[in-house]
């Protein structure tokens, strides 16, 4: 029982971490001499600058990591969810440019969101060839990440069965106490698009039965259950 005890301490030192992190350059990868006969001086200024943007960016990236247990598609979508969760009057968070170029970096995520790359838009007008950071290697702590992870899914997994379960119900109003016979009916005036289960991407069972109508995650055992599903008479149901 004695290590279920680190984790809450564990976060703070994580946070500790981070700080340390964006503080340090040496994490870019690149040549950091400057080219002979250019401006040397405003060259190195602008790549500790550009280092340190990086490194900002990173911490980011970082502690996204941490708390979804994957790397974001976008930096745009990882920045709009953090600003969400800011409160009234609280700044929002905001996202450095390239110093040399004005523009944004470029982020590529690996396709499994467990990787990526960060670099700057021009290595050129850095007079090197490759400026860029990448994802830290969090080691053993890669599987507090991935509960975590597991944790989301199960929640949005469950909520989104009950966003589908509660537009069946509009329907059945709206149809004489008729279910429908395919999700796909309920598209799109009572959900947007079908909703997919977030751990697999894969759409959700569907069964009108004679007493209302069952929803089933189509894959269980990836948020450790039998059965993970939602039934018009018991409610959200799993073991
Ligand atoms: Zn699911």
């Amino acid at each position: 029982m004695r290590h279920r005890r680190v984790v809450p301490v564990i976060l703070p030192i994580l946070l500790c971490l981070l700080i340390a992190l964006t503080s340090v350059p040496a994490r870019a990868h690149g040549q950091h001499e400057p080219t002979p006969g250019s401006a040397a001086s405003s060259t190195g200024a602008n790549i500790e600058r550009a280092v340190g943007a990086l490194g900002k960016i990173q911490a980011v990236l970082e502690f996204y990591y941490l708390d979804h247990g994957e790397y974001p598609d976008r930096l745009s979508t990882m920045i709009k969810q953090f600003n969400l969760g800011a409160g009234p009057g609280e700044p929002q968070l905001q996202l450095p440019t390239d110093p040399a170029t004005g523009r944004d970096f470029v982020y590529i995520p690996s396709s499994d969101h467990t990787r990526y790359r960060l670099r700057v838009p021009r290595p050129q007008s850095y007079g090197v060839d490759r400026l860029q950071v990448h994802q830290v290697n969090w080691a053993w702590m890669t599987r507090l990440a991935q509960a975590q992870k597991k944790r989301r899914d199960t929640v949005e997994c469950a909520e989104r069965m009950r966003v589908v379960a509660s537009a069946i119900n509009q329907y059945n109003r709206d149809h004489r106490n008729q279910f429908p016979e395919k999700l796909s009916q309920l598209v799109p005036r009572y959900l947007k698009v079908l909703p997919v289960c977030p751990a697999t991407g894969k759409p959700y069972f569907y069964q009108a039965t004679s007493r209302g109508f069952e929803i089933g995650c189509p894959n269980p055992s990836v948020h450790g259950f039998r059965i993970f599903g939602f039934s018009s008479t018991t409610g959200l149901e799993r073991h």
